[in-house]
């Protein structure tokens, strides 16, 4: 049978590989990596993770991410397989060696026998005669297949910047001014309770610190960049600190569900928290802490932080490109492009946001795929499962309460159909705020593993 063409082994292409060939399906995945670099990974290997090394909570009953992590495992992902194989202690999120990860998901797609694997850029559109393709070339999509794309579909092209937060050396941190404790002692060990590197903040040395970021020097935007909207939920420090003093404090730098080890009587007036970054429990990355300050002005403004004046970085922060299409418009139920159905698009080019919504989509991608080439039915999965949800937002677009423009997202429990939750506690008393919620959410996260695994039984 003719081969599924998947363009891109990043996350998403590496999980509708995987998909495509356990379904029967003969692969080839062309990825341009060592051929071609971008300007955010570092390696040669498939599935880098390029920022954080964090799949985030891996909490399947009140976590929508968390869901799509269980949802994903039961639909034999090896995205997730690699990372629960992978892991490092992170409270109660799954955060993996982001080498040994890469490194395992590679060699499965290599050992792979439905599999071949071609180093090389697809630098414009696939060859008429490639009749089942996956594009899944992320948020960095080279420059020659974006423009071809963007000549194809004439609209939905859109970029804007993502930043990368600092690494640094753990040994390179004063661990008699810093401590360890996940906020509010969250982690079943005490492994995962000693995940989080905290820095203490007083006032003075707070406002000192915010200061230095607003006079410290950044990367200048080129004009065209300059209308490009930041992703909310990504936006470099600086940016946050121009809107206003109290704003990082109540954000990133917030210091509740923290005591300070050394001095458990003062109060930190804002805390930094690092997370452990790799297995062995050498590096350690600022959370939240992705930043467009230009390289001297990181290292001399991070020092600033009690307990990092010495620290040494094994990566400093950045800014990113983000490539993606309009979506809701161009592609069909089952992500092809509806100008080109031969061409079907996976990962964060269709407009989700992370490592495992992107895996996840390149997940549907590659179970549809292979459903076309061996002809069979392409069933989406129900709208009330994660991975129904996200495909849902690509497809339609449909935020509840959310009016204009597509724009990508996480996985989270407002792209799902809404339900009734229950007004009343299992002792029979009162729900209300957010144990209210809360139980709401067990009950969405139980309706969606339900029929995630109806929908397979289908599949
Ligand atoms: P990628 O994983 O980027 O994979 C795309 C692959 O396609 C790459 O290997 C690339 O080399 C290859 N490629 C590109 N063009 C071509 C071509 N023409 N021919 C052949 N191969 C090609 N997500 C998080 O969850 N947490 C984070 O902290 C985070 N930080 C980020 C920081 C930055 C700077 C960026 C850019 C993104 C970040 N993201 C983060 C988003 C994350 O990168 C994506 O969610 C995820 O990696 C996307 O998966 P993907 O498979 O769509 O793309």
């Amino acid at each position: 049978t003719q081969p599924i063409h998947i363009i891109g082994g990043g996350m998403a292409g590496s999980e509708a590989a995987w998909q495509a060939a356990e379904a029967g399906a003969h692969v080839i995945l062309h990825e341009m990596r060592p051929v071609r670099r971008t300007e955010a990974h570092q390696t040669d290997g498939l599935a880098e993770l390029v920022c954080s090394n964090s799949f985030r909570s891996d909490d399947h009953e009140t976590n929508a991410v968390g869901l799509l992590h269980e949802e994903m495992r039961r639909a034999n992902s090896l995205i997730m397989a690699m990372g629960d194989v992978n892991q490092v202690p992170a409270g109660g999120a799954l955060a993996v060696d982001r080498e040994a990860f890469s490194r395992a998901v590679t060699a499965k797609l290599e050992a792979h026998p439905n599999i071949e694997i071609r180093r090389e850029e697809i630098a414009g559109l696939p060859p008429e005669e490639w009749d089942n393709v996956i594009v899944a070339t992320g948020p960095l999509t080279s420059p020659a297949l974006a423009e071809a794309v963007h000549g194809l579909t004439g609209e939905g092209e859109l970029a804007f910047f993502d930043a990368i937060a600092p690494i640094i050396f753990a040994d390179s941190i004063d661990m008699g001014v810093a401590w360890k404790q996940s906020r509010y002692d969250k982690g079943e060990t005490e492994e995962d309770r000693a995940a989080y590197i905290n820095c203490p903040m007083d006032k003075d040395q707070y406002h000192a610190f915010v200061e230095a970021l607003l006079a410290g020097d950044k990367t200048v935007f080129r004009d065209w960049e300059k209308d490009t909207p930041y992703f909310e939920a990504c936006l470099p420090i600086e940016v946050m600190a121009e809107r206003g003093i109290e704003t990082l404090r109540h954000g990133p730098m917030k210091p509740r569900g923290l005591t300070n080890a050394h001095k458990p009587d003062e109060k930190p007036y804002a805390v930094v928290q690092l997370r452990q970054d790799n297995a062995h429990g050498t590096l350690f990355n600022m959370v939240g802490f992705q930043t467009k300050l230009k390289y001297g002005a990181q290292s001399d403004i991070f020092r600033m932080i009690p307990g990092l004046e010495n620290a040494q970085f094994a990566r400093l922060g950045g800014i990113h490109r983000n490539t993606f299409l309009n979506s809701p418009k161009l592609l069909d139920p089952v992500m092809r492009l509806k100008a080109r159905p031969a061409l079907r698009f996976a990962g964060q080019i269709t407009g989700v946001e992370g490592y495992v919504e992107s895996a996840a989509m390149g997940l549907l991608a590659g179970r549809f795929a292979a459903a076309e080439r061996l002809g069979q039915p392409a069933t989406p999965p129900p709208a009330t499962t994660a991975l129904g949800a996200l495909l849902m937002h690509i497809t339609t677009g449909h935020v509840p309460g959310r009016k204009g423009a597509f724009q990508p997202m996480n996985v989270n429990f407002g792209l799902f159909p809404d339900m009734q939750g229950p007004s009343k506690g299992p002792n029979g008393e009162r729900l209300r705020g957010a144990a209210k919620a809360q139980a709401k959410k067990r009950l969405m996260s139980a309706r969606a593993l339900a029929d995630c695994d109806a929908w397979l039984g289908q599949t």
